[in-house]
C-alpha cells in the first residue's frame, strides 16, 4: 500500500502520536526526531501539544501571516502549532464562556517561556483593536521584558532562564477583548542575588544597569564594571551570547514607563540595586574581641544608598540581639556569620523589590467586574543538580503537583468522555505520583514539610549548623517507599527521577526571617522607597509562616485555580545541551519522554480507541469514500458515518469502530490510516 499519506508519515512522522503504528518510547522519540530534522517542532498527543526547542528561528513559523493562518481554524485543519492551541483556548473561552488555562511544562531551556509569549502574542493579535484594548494588550506584552530583566538570568542550561514561576491570567470581557490581567509569581531564586555558579550570571537587570545607566547615575550610585562587585564576579561571566544588555536596558525602562512606574520610582529602583551591589562588597575581618569592616568605603556607600547610618548598619551586621532566657544580649558575629547576615539582607531587599514590581504591573492592568479568563502557567521545570538544596526541593514539589493535575485532568476527562459517550473502556496502568505529593505535604502522618516546620519551631533558639542535622534525624520518623534518608540529607524518588537533597541550609531557608535588629535598621531609612519594603508588622501578631508553608499554600491555590479551568497542555522538550539547532540527542529526549509520561498519555487516549471525532466532521472528511454519501448525503451525520464504514468498498471490520452519543470512535490507528489512504486515492 503506497500513498502520499504513508510517505509523508515515513519522512515527517505523524502529527498526532495517538496514531503511531507501534507504541513505545523509542517510536515516540523517532517520530519527534523525524519531524524535528524537517523543522517541524510541534506534535500532538490528542489535544496535548509537544514542542521540541529548535534553538533557531524557523522561517515563516511565528509571524503575522502564520497567525492569520490559524485564526478561526479548527485544529485538524492546520498543522500542529502553539497558535492552534491558543486559538482553541481563545475560541472555547469566547464561544462557551469557560475559563481556560494553558499549563506549560518542561525542563530548563526547553522553551516554556517562548511558548507562553507566543500564546500571549497570538491572543493579542486575534482579539479586539479599540484604543482601550490596545493599551491593556501593551501592558500585558510589555510585562514580559520587565519581569525577565528582574527575574531571569543566564544559567548553564539557558541563557535566559526564568528564575521564578509565573501564573498569568488574562481577563476578557464577554466579547473576547482583553480588559485586564493578573500575575501571580512564585518563589524567586533569591540566592542568585548573592552568588552564582561558574559561567552563570546574576539577574539580567544588574548588568543592564551597569552598561545602561547615565554617567550621572553611575557617579551618584557608584556604578563601575561588573567585575568590581562581589555579587557579580562569582560566576566569571559578564556577557551573554545573543543578549545586548544596553538595548535590553532601554526595553526595561520603556516597559516601566508602560506600567506607569514614574521616573522617580525608576531612580529609586536603580539606587536600591546599587545599594545591594555595594552591600555585597562589604567585607568583614576578625579583630581582637570584635568584627571589623575591611573596606569602610563599601559600607559607607551601601549605607548611603540605603539611607541608613553607616554605624548602625555595621552594628546590625556584626552583632545580633538575642534573648537568652530573658536576658537581652548583643552577640558578636564572626566574619562568616556577618557575611551571612549581609547576604540575607540583600536577598530580602531584592525579593521584595521583585514582588513590588509584580504588584505594580498588576495595578496597571487591574480591572473590575465579571470577566472570563485565559491563564498561562510558566513555571520552572523539574531540577536535578549536582547539589540540590531547599530551593530545588520546593521547585520539584511544585512540579509534582502539576504532574498530579495533569494525571487527574487528562485521565478524568478521558474517562468522562467514554462515560458520556456511552463507550466501554479498559483503564490503563500509570504511575500516580499522589504518593510523592503526600510524602512532601501531608500533615497527618507528617510529611517532609511538616517535619521541617516542626524542627524549625522546636529549635528556634539554636543557631544554624546543627538544626539541619536534627531535621534529617527527625525525618527518620517517616517510613515511605519514595524517601531514603542518608548522611546529611535525603533522596526523594520523584516522578521525573531520583533527587539527592543536601539538608544543609534547609531549616534556615525554611524559617526565612530577618533578624529584628536588621528590620529595625531598615525601618530607620531616610529613603521612603526603601523603608516601604520593611513595614512595621510587629503590631500584627501573626505566627511566622515558613517558606515551605507558603509554597505549599500557593501551590494548593494554584491547583484550585487550574481545576476551575479547561486545561490545555504544552509539554516542552529540550533536545540537547549544546543550545544549537538540529542537534537531537535521542537519549536526552527519551529520558524526557519517559518522565513526562507521554507513552502513558498516548495509551490512555487509545485505551480502546485511538481516534474519535464528531459525526459531522467525520462525514465531511470521508463522505467521498462511499457512493451512498458522495456528493450529497441527506440523512443525519451519524447514519452517514455508519453508511461509509459499512460500505463494502471501504471494507472496515465492524469490531473496529463504535458509535458514541456524538462521536465516532475508531479502535486502531491502522484503521484510521486506511480511511485516510482511501481518501487520498479518490
Ligand atoms: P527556563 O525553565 O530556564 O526558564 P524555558 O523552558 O523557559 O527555560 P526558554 O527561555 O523559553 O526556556 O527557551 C530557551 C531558549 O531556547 C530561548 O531563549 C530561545 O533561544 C530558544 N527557543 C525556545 N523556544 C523556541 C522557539 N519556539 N523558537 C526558537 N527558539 C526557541
Ligand atoms: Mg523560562
Amino acid at each position: 500500500m503506497s500513498s502520499t499519506y504513508k510517505n509523508k508519515v515515513k519522512s515527517q512522522g505523524v502529527d498526532d502520536m495517538v496514531l503511531l503504528g507501534k507504541l513505545n518510547n523509542d517510536e515516540i522519540v523517532t517520530n519527534l526526531k523525524k519531524r524535528y530534522l524537517s523543522d517541524i517542532i510541534y506534535t500532538y498527543i490528542s489535544d496535548v501539544l509537544i514542542s521540541v526547542n529548535p534553538f533557531k528561528l524557523i522561517p515563516n513559523s511565528c509571524g503575522p501571516e502564520q497567525i492569520e493562518l490559524y485564526k478561526g481554524r479548527y485544529r485538524y485543519e492546520v498543522p500542529p502549532h502553539v497558535f492552534a492551541l491558543a486559538e482553541n483556548a481563545y475560541r472555547k473561552m469566547v464561544n462557551e464562556g469557560d475559563n481556560q488555562c494553558v499549563i506549560i511544562s518542561g525542563e530548563s531551556g526547553a522553551g516554556k517561556t517562548e511558548a507562553s509569549k507566543l500564546i500571549m502574542q497570538y491572543i493579542a493579535a486575534v482579539s479586539g483593536k479599540s484604543d482601550g484594548v490596545e493599551k491593556v494588550k501593551r501592558i500585558i506584552l510589555e510585562s514580559n521584558p520587565l519581569l525577565e530583566a528582574f527575574g531571569n538570568a543566564k544559567t548553564i542550561r539557558n541563557n535566559n532562564s526564568s528564575r521564578f514561576g509565573k501564573y498569568f491570567e488574562i481577563q476578557f470581557d464577554a466579547g473576547g477583548d482583553p480588559k485586564g490581567g493578573k500575575i501571580t509569581n512564585y518563589l524567586l531564586e533569591k540566592s542568585r542575588v548573592v552568588s552564582q555558579s561558574k559561567n552563570e550570571r546574576n539577574f539580567h537587570i544588574f548588568y543592564q544597569l551597569l552598561v545602561g545607566a547615565t554617567q550621572r547615575e553611575k557617579d551618584e550610585f557608584g556604578l563601575t564594571r561588573p567585575e568590581d562587585y562581589a555579587y557579580l564576579n562569582k560566576g566569571g561571566c559578564y556577557t551573554v551570547d545573543g543578549i545586548d544588555d544596553v538595548a535590553e536596558f532601554k526595553d526595561t525602562k520603556r516597559a516601566m514607563d508602560v506600567m506607569g512606574i514614574t521616573q522617580q520610582e525608576q531612580k529609586n529602583i536603580f539606587q536600591l540595586l546599587a545599594g545591594i551591589l555595594w552591600l555585597g562588597n562589604i567585607q568583614f575581618v576578625e579583630l581582637h574581641k570584635d568584627t571589623g569592616i575591611k573596606n569602610m568605603q563599601a559600607l559607607e556607600f551601601a549605607a548611603s544608598l540605603l539611607g541608613v547610618k553607616p554605624d548602625r548598619l555595621k552594628k546590625v551586621l556584626t552583632y545580633k540581639t538575642l534573648n537568652a532566657g530573658g536576658n537581652i544580649v548583643d552577640a558578636l558575629q564572626n566574619p562568616d556569620q556577618a557575611s551571612h547576615i549581609r547576604d540575607a539582607l540583600s536577598k530580602t531587599i531584592y525579593d521584595r523589590l521583585f514582588d513590588w514590581l509584580v504588584a505594580k504591573i498588576n495595578l496597571s492592568m487591574k480591572t473590575t467586574g465579571e470577566c472570563r479568563v485565559i491563564s498561562v502557567l510558566d513555571i520552572y521545570g523539574f531540577e536535578i543538580f549536582d547539589k540540590n538544596g531547599f530551593e530545588q526541593f520546593c521547585i520539584n514539589y511544585v512540579n509534582e503537583k502539576l504532574q498530579q493535575i495533569f494525571i487527574e485532568l487528562t485521565l478524568k476527562s478521558e474517562q468522562e468522555e467514554y462515560d458520556t459517550e456511552g463507550i466501554k473502556w479498559e483503564p490503563i496502568k500509570y504511575f500516580n505520583n499522589k504518593i510523592v505529593c503526600d510524602l512532601i505535604e501531608e500533615i497527618k502522618p507528617p510529611g517532609i514539610m511538616a517535619v521541617l516546620d516542626d524542627t524549625c519551631k522546636k529549635v528556634h533558639a539554636m543557631d544554624g549548623g546543627k538544626t539541619d542535622e536534627t531535621f534529617v534525624g527527625n525525618l527518620n520518623a517517616i517510613s515511605h517507599p519514595h524517601l531514603h534518608i542518608r548522611n546529611n540529607g535525603f533522596t526523594i524518588k520523584h516522578y521525573a527521577g531520583d533527587v539527592v537533597y543536601a539538608s544543609q541550609g534547609f531549616t534556615e531557608r525554611n524559617k526565612d526571617t530577618l533578624f529584628a535588629d536588621l528590620v529595625q535598621c531598615m525601618q530607620s531609612s531616610t529613603d521612603a522607597f526603601t523603608r516601604n519594603f520593611f513595614p512595621d508588622d510587629t503590631s500584627v501578631k501573626k505566627a511566622p509562616t515558613s517558606a515551605g508553608y507558603k509554597i505549599k499554600k500557593s501551590s494548593q491555590e494554584l491547583v484550585e485555580a487550574l481545576k476551575k479551568c479547561s486545561p490545555h497542555y504544552v509539554r516542552c522538550i529540550k533536545p540537547n545541551e549544546s543550545k544549537k539547532p538540529l542537534d537531537f540527542i535521542d537519549s536526552r529526549v527519551k529520558h524526557q519522554v519517559e518522565y513526562l509520561g507521554l507513552l502513558e498519555n498516548i495509551k490512555v487516549r487509545r485505551a480502546g480507541f485511538a481516534y474519535r471525532h464528531t459525526y459531522d466532521k467525520v462525514l465531511e472528511r470521508f463522505k467521498i469514500l462511499s457512493k451512498k454519501t458522495w456528493p450529497h448525503y441527506s440523512g443525519d451525520a451519524r447514519s452517514g458515518c455508519v453508511a461509509i464504514l459499512e460500505d463494502p468498498a471501504v471494507n472496515i471490520e465492524k469490531s473496529q469502530w463504535q458509535c458514541g452519543r456524538t462521536k465516532l470512535f475508531i479502535r486502531l490507528p491502522e484503521t484510521y490510516y486506511q480511511l485516510e489512504e482511501l481518501r487520498e486515492r479518490k
